[in-house]
């Protein structure tokens, strides 16, 4: 299938990827569902086509996703090292998202869909409409006139499962289903592929979300949410940070709440910050003032800071993207 409108960098990436040989793959640091599947999605596209394929990240993929096909094989490194053509990056808004150094010793192409890319690759396809980058890959793989083999379409259909919330978000268009659609006649098996992604957890995590939701805030509006966690309580859960994918959702599940934030210590005054949130709620807004970024509904920063004057910072910034009064 064809997109509606074909963009013109769809043909140049096809183009430079006939013309080159070795290729190294890279996504973002912390890599989700969308990272790793567009990834694998591209490494088999691009083998199908007798190319060289290494995949470099900076950190491994969740545990869930590790049962999948190739990902098994992704090589953990701070630095691309040599002997490639051309660099694929997917998924980052900038160069410095993936921790990999060494990218750019070749020919880049930037594939992304987060608001902001900065334009960083040789050839920049940016598609913020896309509910996945993922979607774009299976553009690519189609531009590519590589059939699409069931673990291509795993890839795609992992991506888009998980970055759109599984089928929550706002960036979620007709093209989104049709993509799924073609998967799940390629053989992907939503049921099987749902269970793997979210019902493969441990013990521990299912623990740890309970002692996370357990100490939960809320500002004055009860309409935002506010999670913590340090190494302590995860340590006390049996668990670790790997395992609160996914936990940032639950808070979302209750009606009145439209936005959460979830602080999660790192060292001294450091926290990660990841926010999610309904409809009109902008997080994207308020992490890129923090130097990060996302999306509307799904974004992260790092932020430095007294943990009571940060909630109360992210707290005011949140309600203020809506106009709520929170006080
Ligand atoms: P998460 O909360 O799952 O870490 O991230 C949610 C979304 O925000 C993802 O699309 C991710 O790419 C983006 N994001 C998270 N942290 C950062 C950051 O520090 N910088 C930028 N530019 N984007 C981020
Ligand atoms: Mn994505």
């Amino acid at each position: 299938m064809t997109p509606t409108t074909t963009p013109p960098e769809l043909a140049q990436i096809a183009d430079a990827v006939r013309a080159r040989q070795r290729f190294v793959l890279s996504s973002h640091s912390r890599p989700d569902g969308d990272a790793i599947g567009s990834q694998l999605a591209m490494a088999y596209a691009l083998r199908a086509l007798g190319k060289e394929v290494r995949i470099v990240n900076s950190d491994a993929a969740p545990a869930p996703l590790m049962a999948f096909p190739g990902v098994a094989d992704i090589e953990i490194a701070g630095d691309a090292g040599g002997g490639f053509d051309a660099a694929i990056i997917m998924e980052c808004g900038d160069l410095a998202r993936t921790g990999v150094a060494g990218l750019d010793r070749a020919f880049v192409i930037n594939i992304d869909h987060h608001p902001g890319n900065t334009g960083y690759g040789n050839i920049n396809w940016f598609d913020p409409a896309a509910a996945a980058c993922g979607e774009m890959v299976f553009d690519l793989v189609a531009a590519l006139g590589v059939p699409l083999t069931v673990e291509i379409a795993t890839h795609v259909y992992v991506a888009i499962l998980t970055d759109t919330g599984s089928f929550h978000f706002s960036s979620i268009s007709p093209r989104t289903f049709e993509i799924c659609r073609l998967a799940l006649d390629a053989g992907v098996d939503p049921v099987q592929t749902a269970r793997q992604v979210f019902d493969s957890g441990t013990m521990a995590r299912l623990k740890l979300f309970g002692a996370v939701l357990n100490a939960m805030r809320f500002d004055a509006t009860g309409r935002i949410a506010v999670l913590y966690l340090d190494q302590e309580m995860a340590r006390a859960a049996g668990g670790t940070y790997e395992d609160t994918d996914g936990l940032i959702n639950e808070p979302l599940t209750v009606k009145e709440i439209q936005a959460v934030i979830f602080f999660k210590h790192v060292e001294g005054d450091e926290y990660r910050v990841s926010m999610r949130s309904k409809g009109a709620v902008d997080v994207g807004a308020v992490a890129k003032t923090f130097g990060g970024g996302g999306h509307k509904n799904a974004a992260g920063c790092t932020a430095i800071g007294a943990i009571d004057a940060l909630t109360q910072l992210f707290v005011e910034k949140v309600s203020g993207t809506t106009g709520w009064t929170a006080s």
